[in-house]
């Protein structure tokens, strides 16, 4: 990734988002931790909340949309367990922050978004940062990205009525999947491997996402 340069006030607010809203947490990943660290988060969030950016809560992209807690991507990406040289995919890119975290510590990340707008502000960012190993598409990630799959790891960052059969097809053997389950009153963030064929979840903890539409996702009128 490119060294962007940056105002010293901001690097500061990443170092003490890292240190007190991950590390002091119980996140004690390394490979996390230098990845949060690294990747400048201000530059995902709309320009007027950039001051905000290392703050401990979601925050508004546009189209309805968030960019997750540090603490929930700190989390769900330690939960993942991503390796040097995986192939992961996400659904939901948003910002395209997860990814690029994701991409400091994997092969090649492949990020689907429903949105157009979200999708193509996400790809000039990482064109940005010569993030060359993230490889981002518009379209319905409910149906996952066959032509990429298999994937080590699979992370949904949008909350699912269940996880989409095409997703759990698409995961590798030994591999995992991270995601919230759940109504828009009550989502648990799930963890998913499968072994020998066989798939185990299992809840971790609440969580409160935007809905996952498309396909698999939840209709207008129900959420
Ligand atoms: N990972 C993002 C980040 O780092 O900024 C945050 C994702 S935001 C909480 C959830 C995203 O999922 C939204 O941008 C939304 O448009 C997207 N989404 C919802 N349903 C989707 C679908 N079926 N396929 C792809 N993206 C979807």
């Amino acid at each position: 990734m490119k060294t962007l340069e940056e105002p010293e006030i901001l690097r500061e607010a990443r170092e003490k988002m890292v240190h007190s809203q991950i590390e002091l947490r119980g996140i004690q990943n390394a490979a996390v931790l230098a990845a949060m660290r690294a990747v400048p988060r201000h530059v995902f969030v709309p320009s007027e909340l950039v001051e905000e950016a290392y703050d401990d809560c979601p925050l508004p992209i546009g189209e309805g949309q968030t960019i997750s807690q540090p603490y929930i991507v700190g989390l769900m990406t330690t939960l993942l367990r991503p390796r040097a040289g995986q192939r992961i995919l996400e659904v939901g890119t948003g910002s395209g922050y997860q990814a690029a975290v994701l991409a400091q510590m994997v092969g090649d990340v492949y990020t689907l978004e429903r949105i157009g707008s979200l999708a193509a502000r996400a790809a000039q960012l990482f064109e940005r940062l010569e993030l060359g190993n993230v490889h981002v598409q518009q379209g319905d990630g409910c149906l996952g990205w066959p032509e990429a799959a298999p994937f080590d790891g699979i992370i949904l960052t949008a909350g699912a009525p269940q996880i989409p059969q095409p997703l759990f097809d698409q995961l590798a053997e030994g591999g995992r999947l991270v995601g919230p389950v759940g109504s828009r009153f009550h989502q648990m963030l799930q963890v998913w491997v499968k072994e020998g064929g066989r798939l185990e979840g299992e809840d971790t903890i609440a969580v409160a996402f935007v809905p996952l539409r498309g396909q698999f996702g939840w209709g207008a009128e129900e959420w």
